[in-house]
């Protein structure tokens, strides 16, 4: 299969990128822990209140999830330009938009097989 090569300079601007993302994601992380630990803390004095702290609890748990999804699809990406197959979609192989990798830098796949799993049309 004929595959362009990413350019050094191209991938060291997207190692950045990745670098950055996942020191942001982390710290949210982690205030994300240090607020379900204050929000367990604080007994709620009527239903109203326990309502609304269970809500945030939930919300804060959601957040926190994605952010280690997301921080999960970095280290992959982080992996793969170790084994130079950065930029190729894992489904199809084929190399993945350049616009899609500056939006989305940790993605996995190309716009096509994004849209095939977002149908549930591709086994992840
Ligand atoms: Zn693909």
């Amino acid at each position: 299969m004929k595959r362009k090569k990413m350019t050094k300079r191209k991938m060291q601007a997207y190692r950045k990128k990745l670098m950055a993302k996942r020191e942001l994601i982390a710290g949210a992380i982690d205030r994300q822990l240090h607020a379900g630990k204050e929000t367990q803390q604080d007994i709620p004095h009527d239903p109203a209140d326990a309502a609304s702290n269970s809500y945030i609890k939930e919300l804060l748990y959601s957040q926190s999830t994605n952010d280690r999804y997301v921080l999960k699809l970095i280290d992959e990406a982080l992996e793969r330009m170790e084994d130079g197959t950065y930029g190729i979609c894992v489904s199809c192989g084929n190399p993945i938009q350049e616009k899609r990798l500056q939006a989305v830098p940790w993605a996995r796949h190309c716009i096509h097989c994004q849209e095939l799993q977002e149908r549930g049309l591709l086994p992840s």
